[in-house]
């Protein structure tokens, strides 16, 4: 079985999953959903795409009358992924939705209840949760082979360009480098070193309040504490490039990759060696797997479920109150 797909968000990271969905075995781009009809003509032809499964931002929730669609990829700015997931849930089809989730805890929460009360799944775009060195990693940590995992640094961060751009407004980024960028360390520190956090601290630095306004952070550096001790120190900032890795030290062995979570190919190697694997398109990956999640019900070695987008929303709405109080924050 092929889960069928309709693209919500014809923009740069949309036209890379549909070029990367063509290689895919199990997903297939049958649906287009746009506010730029110029789009969707190139886009229909490139991709063979029927007039009768394309929408707009006004009538898509017809698609529920479309039984050649599946589920409903949205890849627009972070603010709209809320109320979009939340109309393509109640128009009866599956969800897989970018990073971040929502813009922040409560938000996310109003999602993994829609989904819920309209049946269908709720997926989130992390696609580094299918990679094969990260997996190998995260395989090795789980296996006691770095020994007790104490320490984790992630660095995530690149020199962001036109400021006019919907990264830089906070009404749809909801936020600065820790929504875009940032996640990616909050999200690896949590995979790399298989617990949860219990207390986060954060530090802001803005050197240009022109360019990132209110609410729009450049730089945060922020800190997390586990359960078991360990400590997470991590980075994430648009001011400056060459930032894309993690680095997890244990009792008895270390990993270290870079870069880490971009598109590839990622480095990693461990103290007893390099992690040698094939590089695939990670949206490839990505695909085949939530189709196997959707279809037949496969349960990933880390989730990317709603509840799973929930726990970094929770952290990232820490991380913001920490810096705006300065305080330790607790985490239930
Ligand atoms: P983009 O600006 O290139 O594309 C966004 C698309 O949304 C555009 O086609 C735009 O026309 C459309 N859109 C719909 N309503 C809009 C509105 N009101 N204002 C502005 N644009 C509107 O951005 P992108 O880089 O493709 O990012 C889209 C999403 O994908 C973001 O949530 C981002 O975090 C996520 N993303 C994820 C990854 C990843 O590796 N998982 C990488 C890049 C982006």
């Amino acid at each position: 079985k092929i889960l069928r797909v309709a693209i919500m968000g014809l923009g740069s990271y949309g036209s890379r999953v549909a070029e990367a969905m063509v290689n895919s075995k199990r997903a297939k781009l049958v649906g287009l959903i746009s506010g730029t009809p110029s789009k969707v003509e190139t886009w229909k032809q490139k991709y063979g795409i029927p007039d009768k499964n394309c929408y707009n931002y006004e009538n898509f929730d017809q698609i529920k009358n479309n039984p050649d669609i599946d589920a409903v990829y949205v890849i627009t700015p972070n603010s709209l992924h809320k109320p979009y997931s939340i109309r393509v849930a109640k128009a009866g089809k599956h969800v897989i939705c970018e990073k971040p989730m929502a813009l922040n805890e409560a938000e996310g929460r109003e999602m993994v209840a829609a989904c819920k009360t309209a049946g269908v799944h709720l997926l989130v775009g992390y696609r580094m949760h299918f990679e094969a060195k990260t997996m190998e990693v995260v395989r090795q940590q789980r296996a006691g082979e770095f020994g007790k995992t104490l320490f984790f640094q992630g660095l995530s961060g690149f020199i962001i360009g036109d400021p006019t751009q919907w990264r830089l407004n906070y009404e749809l980024a909801g936020g600065g480098s820790m929504m875009d960028i940032g996640i990616y360390s909050i999200n690896g520190a949590r995979y790399m070193l298989g617990e949860e956090p219990i207390w986060v601290t954060a530090q802001e630095v803005k050197t240009d309040p022109v360019k990132f306004k209110e609410g729009v952070d450049e730089t945060i550096t922020f800190q997390m504490g586990f359960p078991s001790g360990a400590v997470a120190s991590c980075l994430s900032t648009y001011a400056l490039n060459n930032l894309d890795k993690f680095y997890l030290n244990g009792t008895k062995g270390f990993a270290e990759m870079q870069p880490s979570t971009g598109y590839g190919p990622i480095k990693a190697w461990t103290n007893k060696g390099p992690i040698e694997a094939e590089h695939v398109t990670h949206q490839t990956t990505q695909m085949d797997e939530m189709a196997a999640i959707i279809l037949d019900g496969k349960k990933p070695l880390i989730p990317v479920d709603g509840e799973e987008g929930l726990k970094d929303l929770v952290i990232v709405d820490a991380i913001y109150e920490a810096v705006k109080t300065g305080k330790k924050i607790r985490l239930a």
